[in-house]
């Protein structure tokens, strides 16, 4: 990296820091130290510091809540943009009525407010620990629905083309991914637009109760990214993890949850490097095993010493 760090700290001034490690900012609680940190606070903060990133080269990464990444115990040697850009407005009235939220409101928060107002549709995502800009990157979903679903148009930033409104059709979603995923091109998602259905708030709030209790039933607590891997088609991850014997295995501070084997959990002292011993593992017996290859759905954000 050319620039030197005695810019962007003058860039960044008070917001800028130094020494931060991933492990606080990951629901994994991994990963290491980061060239600096800056939280943004608002959208106009957040287009700042992009575009002056993207000016001086500078590598960065956006994150919302650390909950889909898997970050390196060598860190990133770039910056990372802590995205606190929350705010959300409900438009009951409109017709559908919709959502408005910046891309760091978080998924949870936005499931209840549209509950509490008597709309139905954004329930799935009442427990999925994330924010919305990472939903939208990777089309995150539970329960038979996904943001492909209910997402009407999304405003993000590039270098090149500056602001644009893509609609749900442009961000081309699949399982788990997006145009933005897969075609790894530099962009920043601002805030989107989602659409809700009318209902009522009991039945709103009911479904969100549901989802809830299913989830504490099905999946354990603690420290994790959620489900490590894509489901394959027509079939589990976890139920494959299972059968090649892994469900429960734990090795030092790392382990596949015996509730759902596709959680790998941190029980608190456990290295990234652990974390993906465990992966490459699940990876190769399910390859040996079923002639089927596991794709990660979390990423990977730093470099690992990888045998694969
Ligand atoms: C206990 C648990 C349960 C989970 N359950 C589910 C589930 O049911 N369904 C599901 O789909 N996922 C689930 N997840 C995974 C995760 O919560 C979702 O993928 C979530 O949407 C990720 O959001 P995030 O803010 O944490 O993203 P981060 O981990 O912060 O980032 C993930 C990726 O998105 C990019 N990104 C984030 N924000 C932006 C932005 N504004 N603009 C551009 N790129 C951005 C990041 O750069 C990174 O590449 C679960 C995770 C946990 C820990």
């Amino acid at each position: 990296m050319s620039v030197p760090l005695r810019k962007l700290q003058a860039f960044f001034g008070q917001a800028w820091q130094e020494n931060v490690r991933m492990a606080n900012y990951t629901t994994a609680r991994v990963g290491g130290t980061v060239l600096g940190l800056v939280p943004v606070n608002t959208l106009e903060e957040l287009r700042k510091a992009a575009a002056f990133l993207w000016s001086e080269d500078v590598p960065f990464k956006l994150i919302g809540s650390g909950s889909n990444i898997l970050v390196s115990d060598k860190g990133y040697a770039g910056v990372i943009l802590l995205n606190r850009c929350h705010n959300i407005k409900i438009h009951s009235q409109e017709e559908p009525p919709t959502i408005y939220a910046e891309s760091g409101a978080n998924l949870s928060n936005i499931a209840r407010m549209t509950a509490l107002r008597g709309l139905t549709g954004m329930e799935w995502a009442g427990s999925v620990p994330g924010s919305v800009g990472g939903a939208i990157y990777g089309n995150a979903g539970a329960f038979g629905s996904d943001v492909s679903q209910c997402l009407l148009t999304v405003q993000i930033l590039t270098p090149e083309q500056g602001e644009v409104t893509l609609t749900a059709d442009q961000m081309a979603f699949s399982y788990r991914s997006s145009i933005l995923k897969r075609e790894k091109q530099p962009a920043v998602i601002l805030s989107a637009l989602f659409k809700a259905q009318r209902s009522t708030r009991e039945a709103a709030w009911k479904l969100l109760a549901e989802y809830a209790e299913r989830r504490r039933q099905t999946q354990p607590t603690g420290n994790s990214t959620g489900s490590t891997f894509k489901n394959p088609p027509g079939d589990y991850a976890g139920r494959l993890i299972e059968a090649v014997g892994l469900k429960g295995f734990k090795a030092e501070h790392a382990q596949f949850s015996p509730l759902h084997a596709n959680f790998i959990v941190n029980d608190g002292q456990s290295s990234a490097q652990e974390y993906l011993s465990l992966i490459r593992l699940a990876q190769k017996r399910v390859r040996e095993q079923f002639g089927i290859e596991l794709e990660l759905e979390i990423e990977l954000l730093g470099d690992f010493d990888d045998e694969h």
